[in-house]
C-alpha cells in the first residue's frame, strides 16, 4: 500500500516524500480512507503508531478540498485538543510539514506562558488550531475565537485528558463548537468513560484499533 493508492493529493505526497515518508504505517491504511470519505472515526492506537498523521494528512486533504470546492471560509476550520503544551507543539510541527505546499495557517494555544503572542496570531487568521482545554476555553470566555466556521474536530490522547482531569473541560468546549463537523477521536486505552465521552462526540463512527 502506498500514500498514492489511498488516493492522498499530490502536494501532500511531495510533502510526505520530503519527510522520508515511503508508505503509511496500519493505522494511516486504515485512518486517511475513512476520514477522507468524511466519516467520523474512532481510533484506539498508541504514540508511535503514526496516529497524528493518520488524521492530519487527511483533514488536511479535506480543507484543500473545501477550498477548491469554494468552501474555503475565512475562519478557524479545525480544532485539534491535546492534553499537554508538548503534543499541541509535536501535532502542529505534523501539520505544518504534511502541509508544507498547502499554505493553510496553524497555531498552538496553550497555558503557562502569556496569552498576548497566541491573541495576536489568532487576529491574524488561522485555519488550524492546535490546543489544550483550559487556555483554549480561558480565550473563548473573553471571546477571543470564534468557531463559527468550525468543520473539523479532532480529540488526541483522549485517555491522558481522563487522567488529567480535562474531561469537564473538553466538554465545555464541545458546547462551543458547531454540532455540524467531522469528529475524529483517539485514544491509546477505551475504558467505559472514555467510550461514554466518544458516544457523546461522535455521530455513526467507524472504529479502528491498532
Ligand atoms: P505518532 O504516533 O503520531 O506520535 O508518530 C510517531 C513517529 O512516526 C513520528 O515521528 C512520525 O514522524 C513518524 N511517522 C508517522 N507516519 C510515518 C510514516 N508513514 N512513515 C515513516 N514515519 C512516520
Amino acid at each position: 500500500m502506498s500514500f498514492s493508492q489511498l488516493m492522498v493529493s499530490e502536494p501532500i505526497l511531495r510533502a510526505l516524500t520530503d519527510a522520508g515518508y515511503s508508505r503509511p504505517t496500519p493505522i494511516q491504511e486504515q485512518s486517511i480512507p475513512l476520514v477522507l470519505s468524511r466519516k467520523d472515526l474512532l481510533a484506539c492506537a498508541q504514540t508511535g503508531t503514526g496516529k497524528t498523521a493518520g488524521f492530519a494528512i487527511p483533514v488536511l486533504q479535506l480543507l484543500q478540498e473545501d477550498k477548491l470546492s469554494g468552501k474555503g471560509q475565512a475562519g478557524i476550520k479545525v480544532l485539534v485538543l491535546t492534553p499537554t503544551r508538548e503534543l499541541a507543539i509535536q501535532v502542529e510541527e505534523s501539520f505544518r510539514s504534511y502541509g508544507n505546499y498547502l499554505g493553510f495557517r496553524s497555531i498552538t494555544i496553550f497555558g503557562g506562558v502569556s496569552q498576548v503572542p497566541q491573541v495576536q496570531a489568532l487576529q491574524k487568521g488561522v485555519d488550524i488550531l492546535i490546543a489544550t482545554p483550559g487556555r483554549l476555553l480561558d480565550l473563548a470566555s473573553q471571546n477571543l475565537i470564534s468557531f463559527s466556521d468550525l468543520r473539523y474536530f479532532v480529540l488526541d490522547e483522549a485517555d491522558r485528558m481522563l487522567d488529567m482531569g480535562f474531561i469537564h473541560d473538553v466538554k465545555k468546549v464541545l458546547k462551543l463548537i458547531p454540532a455540524k463537523r467531522q469528529s475524529l477521536f483517539f485514544s491509546a486505552t477505551m475504558p467505559p468513560e472514555i467510550r461514554k465521552l466518544a458516544d457523546q462526540i461522535l455521530h455513526a463512527p467507524e472504529s479502528i484499533a491498532v
